[in-house]
């Protein structure tokens, strides 16, 4: 029997008092922590009759050090890193500039150069960087400050009195398999803070239950995601250049399904130019239940272009993580009584570009400015708050955001309608046909088995695992062993699916049980069993999850809930 993960009952939990809570470390929470320190540190040396102090102000990180669940493409716009550490360049790990960029157009086999680079994708200025190391190096300032980072710690549940956010529980750790306490069991501690701010990335968990609490997203339109597979590679020197930027439409993907992918050329830690870092984007609203995002990314190395680029090298590292791609009208209210929502979790990425980095830096930092506010005033309600809203809105955010407020939106009908949409929205300043494009959620857009071709069609080539010849394509659990990923065996499920009876009877014969398709780890898995209707039961591997939160968002029927697992466990993307 499946038992799922949930914070056990009946339990003394130690309570611990807190002035700022943030949940989670990635750019956008480590951004806010530093923030809120340079204010504190400036008003402590206005008025040293009135200090404030930086004891109580945590920082909780489900990875068990920083950095590790932290994956992106990834190219840099430093504009926010400006504002926040002027010269920040003479100290980050920056691994090149951008020198060099290009967007082609693939078909099967060829290619069409753009004659000129579309203006969103122009990245000169902008620096290829690793995330992960990124997040690693901004961590470490962070805990310069004296502000203290839980490492291992992921916030698991929100806690409330009335329509007041007051803090979060944290991960209950050593609780086995069965739901039941072991030997190590340690409750979860309730942080009661002031101000709890959440920086949880895509999907967030708290971000989804507070969301959920409050209908949050009901003028909203619904959030869109994509996901992103990655590869890191280690090619023979003079290949790509450190700082070449190459990204990709067309094939291996059909005109039905959005995405895209990029190629950029780093030196990685070390001095030499040949780590290329590449992936691919699949938006999360294909049709057909048996398409495979991994499966995606395999089919697009196959292409000459690529082959070649990858021809006697050696893959390094694996990873997937979703992306928001709903837009400015995707994005619910971000700040209310108690809290505020930052970057990813929010829906702060512009997906013309591809980048969500300085977006979610910048949220950041405005947060953190009202965070100030309401500990100087100590008054954190909606009232004081709700500040960060208006910062929002009157910051560059929206002014980058607003620009392409329909951009995805566009693309629902396919691509051909989604380039007329995009070409109109580029000379209206991103209205295109009207202000505010309505979008369906993307689960919304699959189809059952029995509306599709049995053959697959035009995307056979995208359905079922891919096989993978071992050396420029890989199977799933070739890739999966490439991210580093472990979790404590003996837990419950953080995968929580609501009604499993659901997987066995329906969703079997009406879709075909896409999570074990859209799952990029191997996750999920039908197994025989005589004793079920259609002799198939859902069973589930949560040691493999590289927690991108795909199944949270791709399920058809809405029945999986992804929680975090005991605090520590996950992917451990090095270089990612
Ligand atoms: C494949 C891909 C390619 C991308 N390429 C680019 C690019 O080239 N340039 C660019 O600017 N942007 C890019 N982006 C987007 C960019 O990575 C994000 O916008 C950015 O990382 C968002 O930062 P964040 O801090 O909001 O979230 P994240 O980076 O997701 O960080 C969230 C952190 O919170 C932690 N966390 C989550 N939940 C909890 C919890 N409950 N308790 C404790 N900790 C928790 C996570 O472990 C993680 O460390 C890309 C994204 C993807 C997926
Ligand atoms: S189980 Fe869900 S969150 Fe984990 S890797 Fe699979 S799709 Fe991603």
């Amino acid at each position: 029997m499946l038992v799922f993960r949930k914070p056990i009952e009946g339990v003394e939990r130690p309570q611990m008092p807190a002035d700022v809570v943030i949940v989670g470390g990635g750019p956008a929470g480590m951004a806010c922590a530093l923030r809120l320190s340079q204010l504190i540190d400036a008003h402590n040396a206005a008025h040293p009759d009135s200090q404030l102090s930086k004891e109580n102000i945590y920082v909780l990180e489900k990875a068990r050090e920083v950095g590790q669940h932290c994956l992106s493409g990834a190219l840099l716009d430093p504009r926010s890193m400006n504002e926040l550490l002027p010269g920040f360049e003479k100290e980050a790990p920056l691994d090149a500039k951008v020198i060099k960029e290009a967007v082609y157009f693939f078909t099967k086999n060829g290619k069409f150069k753009f004659p000129i680079t579309p203006p969103f994708l122009r990245d000169h200025g902008n620096y290829v960087i690793s995330l992960n190391r990124f997040v690693k190096w901004l961590g470490s300032k962070v805990e310069e400050t004296g502000i203290t980072i839980f490492t291992g710690f992921a916030g698991s549940e929100l806690l409330y009195d009335g329509d007041r956010v007051t803090g979060v529980r944290t991960d209950d750790k050593g609780v086995d398999k069965e739901g039941h306490q072991k030997s190590n069991f340690e409750p979860g501690y309730d942080l009661q803070a002031k101000v709890v701010i959440l920086a949880e990335g895509p999907r967030g968990s708290l971000t989804k239950q507070l969301i959920s609490k409050f209908a949050l997203d009901k003028d909203a339109n619904p959030q869109t995601y994509g996901v992103g597979v990655k590869e890191l590679w280690e090619v023979p020197a003079g290949r790509i250049a450190a700082g070449e930027v190459i990204y990709t439409l067309g094939w291996p993907l059909t005109t039905h399904e959005y995405g895209g992918a990029w190629i950029y050329g780093s030196s990685g830690a070390g001095p030499n130019d040949n780590i290329v870092s590449l992936g691919f984007v699949t938006g999360l609203d294909y049709a057909d239940p048996r398409l495979d995002p991994q499966r995606v990314l395999q089919e697009f190395k196959k292409h000459p272009f690529v082959a070649k680029l990858l021809e006697g090298g050696k893959m390094i590292r694996y990873g997937a993580k979703s992306m928001p791609y709903g837009g400015w009208w995707a994005i619910p209210p971000v700040a209310g009584n108690g809290w505020m929502i930052l970057g990813d979790s929010a829906g702060f990425l512009n997906s013309a570009r591809l980048k969500g980095i300085h977006l979610a830096i910048k949220s950041g930092m405005l947060a953190a400015e009202t965070a100030f506010e309401a500990l100087t005033k100590d008054d954190s309600s909606a009232a004081t708050l709700g500040a960060f809203q208006k910062k929002v809105e009157s910051s560059w955010i929206k002014e980058e955001l607003w620009k392409v407020r329909n951009l995805h939106q566009g693309f629902e009908h396919g691509m051909f309608a989604g380039m007329f949409h995009t070409g109109l929205q580029m000379i209206t300043g991103g209205r295109g046909v009207r202000n505010r494009y309505p979008a369906k959620a993307g689960y919304e857009h699959m189809r059952k088995l029995a509306d599709l071709p049995a053959d697959g069609g035009p995307e056979a080539h995208l359905l079922g695992p891919a096989k993978g010849d071992g050396k420029l394509t890989f199977n799933k659990l070739t890739d999966l062993y490439h991210s580093g990923t472990k979790h404590e065996e003996d837990q419950p499920s953080h995968l929580v699916i609501h009604d499993t009876n659901i997987c066995n009877t329906k969703c079997v014969k009406e879709f075909g049980s896409p999570c074990q398709n859209f799952c990029p780890a191997n996750v999920y898995e039908m197994v025989d069993d005589a004793s079920q209707p259609n002799g198939k039961r859902i069973s589930l591997n949560p040691s493999n999850c590289v927690h991108c939160k795909t199944c949270d968002i791709a399920d058809p029927y809405q029945i999986i809930t992804w929680v975090p697992p005991e605090g520590g466990g996950g992917p451990n993307y090095d270089g990612m």
